[in-house]
């Protein structure tokens, strides 16, 4: 898919607030650090459109962005960010299920982990609510070339062998680089085939 347009479009802090659900909705998620923002503006070619924010899990608000005036993109704050209370820490968890379980036009959530770590409990504990909640999801590892290509190999091969464990069925996994601009065209082009356009 070529990125003709990609424009901010507004920040909600309750999924009530989003845009009209008018249109197909991808969403990005995952744990702060994780290369979020980063992702997003190399697939969208735009040096700062989701802002790599300097303090982690600070803006918890949830972000849509209009690409090709066809389908929202949208940014979902990072989880597992230990420097919050507990108060702060359910309102966020209730912002991204609430968004997550009623946004009726989401076609698919991208859920983004760091290709460095072995699975870590909380992306685990997410992805396993987002299967038993029946969402629709996808798993993006990031910062690829921070790696030996082998070991990102063996690292993605260990994440699979731990889904296994509860999943017959994996979801799409994507290996991507925001550093290299390496992997973003595959998602682009899955949200391409999944959408009316
Ligand atoms: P976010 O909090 O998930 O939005 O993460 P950011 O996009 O702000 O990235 C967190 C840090 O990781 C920043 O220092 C980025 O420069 C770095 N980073 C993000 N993506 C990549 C990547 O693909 N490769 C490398 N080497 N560094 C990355």
């Amino acid at each position: 898919m070529v990125i003709k347009t990609a424009e901010f479009v507004k920040s909600s802090g309750k999924w009530q607030e989003c845009p009209e659900p008018n249109i197909p909705e991808y969403a990005f998620i995952g744990r702060s650090n994780v290369g979020k923002s980063s992702l997003i503006n190399a697939m969208m070619n735009h040096k700062d459109l989701a802002k790599t924010s300097g303090t982690p899990g600070k803006t918890q608000l949830i972000n849509h962005f209009l690409v090709n005036e066809n389908w929202y993109l949208t940014d979902l704050p990072g989880y597992g960010y230990a420097k919050v209370s507990k108060v702060q820490r359910k309102d966020f968890e209730k912002l991204i299920t609430n968004y997550i379980l009623n946004r009726r036009n989401l076609v698919n959530l991208f859920v983004l982990v760091d290709s460095r770590h072995s699975p870590q409990k909380i992306d685990l504990e997410f992805i396993q609510w987002c299967g038993e909640s029946g969402i629709p999801f996808s798993i993006v590892f990031t910062k690829a070339d921070k790696l030996k290509p082998n070991v990102v190999i063996k690292n993605v091969e260990d994440y699979k062998a731990e889904l296994h464990k509860t999943w017959e069925d994996l979801p799409e996994l994507y290996v991507t680089s925001a550093e290299k601009k390496e992997g973003g065209d595959n998602i682009l082009n899955f949200i391409q085939k999944t959408n009316e356009f």
